[in-house]
């Protein structure tokens, strides 16, 4: 079958997709995000999005970097929104490339509100989140029946970097037994002490995971109460989730990564 078949929708001009170029892996894009960058005419792209998947644009695409713009550090988020109604609106093809998914921790909501009350045609293309990548490519699985039935996905730090009021840590701590912390790296050590004053037992099997899906992925197994002082002596380095929870010893068996860089899987017959 070849790709035209799949019928993807066309990239209309003077429309905006808000798509999400997932963790890192350049083999974890989705088709129609590959589509958007075979087809758009802009591509406003984040940080955190791999040079390699910007290399998949279009051959004259624009290319703009979200934070920066002009030599100018650090744009905005309304800037951002205003940057792609004004795109929009000479009529270009823009594409929006965010890392993970647009909607998870990722503004595309903001962004998504601001193109629909300009009246800017507009399509979301999820993509996979850092944590359901992250916790596959560590090995990790995200539930399993015998330790969750239930996941939650929380916000470390706010965009002023503190810690989040807006999170009830001591509600978190009794929610669920499997917690994944985005943005957690800086307000670690306040945040592995907030679990533990609300329950969550200090040896709890932790796991830092690093640049995940990325050549660069590092994983940190730990505890709660050694997290903030492991991942220190590490080294680790942003961007980085923090998986908390039983799942994580799965990991002992379930690391396929290092077993296949170790050459220990069982060879597929
Ligand atoms: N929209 C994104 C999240 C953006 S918030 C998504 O759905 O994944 C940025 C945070 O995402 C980082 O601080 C880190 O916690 C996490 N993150 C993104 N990419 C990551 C990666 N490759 N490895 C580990 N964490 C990552």
């Amino acid at each position: 079958m070849t790709r035209a078949a799949l019928n993807f929708p066309e990239f209309a001009p003077g429309s905006v997709w808000l798509v999400g170029a997932g963790p890192g892996d350049p083999g974890l894009l989705t088709l129609l995000a590959l589509h958007a960058l075979e087809s758009a005419d802009v591509v406003v792209y984040d940080a955190l999005v791999a040079p390699t998947i910007l290399k998949l644009a279009r051959q004259g695409a624009v290319l703009e970097h979200a934070g920066k713009r002009g030599g100018k550090p650090s744009m905005q988020q309304p800037d951002i929104s205003l940057r792609l109604i004004a795109l929009a609106r000479e009529g270009k093809r823009v594409l929006r490339l965010k890392g993970g998914d647009p909607f998870v921790f990722g503004r595309g909501g903001e962004e998504g509100l601001a193109l629909a009350r300009a009246h800017i045609p507009f399509r979301i293309v999820p993509g996979i989140t850092a944590a359901i990548g992250g916790l596959a490519y560590a090995g990790i699985p995200a539930t399993h029946r015998d330790t969750n039935s239930a996941i939650t996905f929380i916000t470390g730090q706010t965009s002023g970097g503190v810690l989040p009021t807006a999170v009830d840590w001591e509600a978190m701590a009794r929610g669920t037994a499997v917690l994944v912390i985005y943005m957690a790296l800086k307000n670690l050590d306040a945040i592995a002490r907030r679990l533990i004053a609300a329950g969550r037992p200090a040896d709890e099997p932790v796991a830092i995971i690093s640049k995940a899906t990325t050549d660069e992925q590092r994983v940190v197994e730990t505890t709660l109460a050694n997290a903030a002082k492991d991942a220190a002596d590490a080294a680790l380095e942003p961007p980085a989730l923090i998986a908390i929870g039983p799942v994580v010893t799965l990991r002992r068996e379930l690391d396929w990564l290092g077993q296949l860089a170790a050459n220990t899987l069982p060879r597929a017959r």
